[in-house]
């Protein structure tokens, strides 16, 4: 692993199949390379029974294509940049054994694991209660999720929030986030830190600043995700999220391949990242970038 130890890997990336992203795993492998990054996740999110939230996910039967695509870019990207097969498995209590049958039948080398307040299934359970108590409820299922053992990291670990902006108060909700860090620390899962929320209402990343230093003083690991859901979104707001994790107290970021961490100091991931920018104006342009060059 040393030669890796002072690179960083783009870790939250959708395709296709999830019916709400665009592009293929060698669109986002294309993106990586340019902008600096020794590797990719792919993390598109994981097929579940029949009737759960079917619309925004591949079924069942699309998840060998899945695999093939992602073979597919690592096949073809091999040398240039490292593509790994990723996963973003939902949790709800109850389907356990569903997640822990899947993630046997591939080498994933990454799982996020996902608490969705926005799918039926979550509101169903959790959203009659009163916007408060649904927060509650996020955080203890964010709890419980880590210590099922099935997950490496939990993606955007407060996107409860953007289900009712106007009835998010940090403060209010803060004894809760605790109790959460405190079980998730026990079990050494990493939380995700997510760029892709501060294109949400609630304009900031998942989690909040107050949530990433309660984390710290915990020593939860922290891993960097663009959550792209189009390539271009690849490494979005990763230097900020840096600068962020510094100013919360962290001096490493996390990735995971194999399901095993590796943490880089932030100034070594910093310089990495800026020693190839696709403009001279560095990462915060990214989202100006001329299109990748095509790649046969
Ligand atoms: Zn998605
Ligand atoms: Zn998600």
């Amino acid at each position: 692993m040393s030669g890796l130890k002072s690179l960083l890997y783009e870790t939250h990336t959708h395709t296709t199949l999830c019916r709400h992203a665009v592009g293929d795993p060698q669109d986002y492998a294309a993106v990586a390379l340019q902008r600096g990054f020794q590797g990719l996740l792919v993390t598109c999110h994981n097929p579940m029974p029949a009737r759960y939230s079917p619309s925004i996910r591949m079924s069942v039967a699309e998840f060998d294509e899945y695999l093939r695509l992602v073979f597919r870019a690592r096949q073809v990207w091999r040398g240039r940049i490292d593509v790994r097969l990723g996963i973003e498995a939902d949790y709800l209590p109850g389907y356990e054994c569903w997640l822990e049958h899947q993630l046997q039948l591939a080498d994933f080398q990454y799982v996020l694991g996902s608490v969705h307040p926005h799918v039926p299934e979550f509101r169903q359970r959790y959203g009659g209660a009163g916007a408060v108590e649904t927060q509650r409820a996020y955080f203890r299922l964010l709890a419980q999720a880590a210590e099922t053992g099935l997950f490496d990291c939990l993606s955007h670990p407060d996107v409860i929030k953007n289900e009712r902006p106007d009835e998010w108060l940090p403060e209010r909700i803060m004894d809760d986030v605790c109790q959460a860090l405190d079980r998730i620390a026990a079990t050494g899962v990493a939380l995700e830190l997510n760029t892709s929320g501060k294109h949400k209402e609630i304009a900031e990343m998942n989690p909040f600043p107050q949530m990433l230093v309660e984390a710290r003083q915990r020593k939860i690991p922290v891993v960097v995700g663009a959550d792209a859901h189009d390539p271009e979104r690849v490494g979005d707001g990763f230097l900020q999220a840096l600068d962020l994790l510094e100013q919360c107290g962290y001096d490493c970021v996390s990735y995971f391949v194999n399901r095993v961490r590796t943490d880089v100091p932030i100034a070594v991931a910093r310089k990495r990242v800026q020693s190839r920018p696709a403009t001279p104006a560095g990462i915060a342009q990214w989202s100006a970038d001329p299109p990748w060059p095509a790649v046969a």
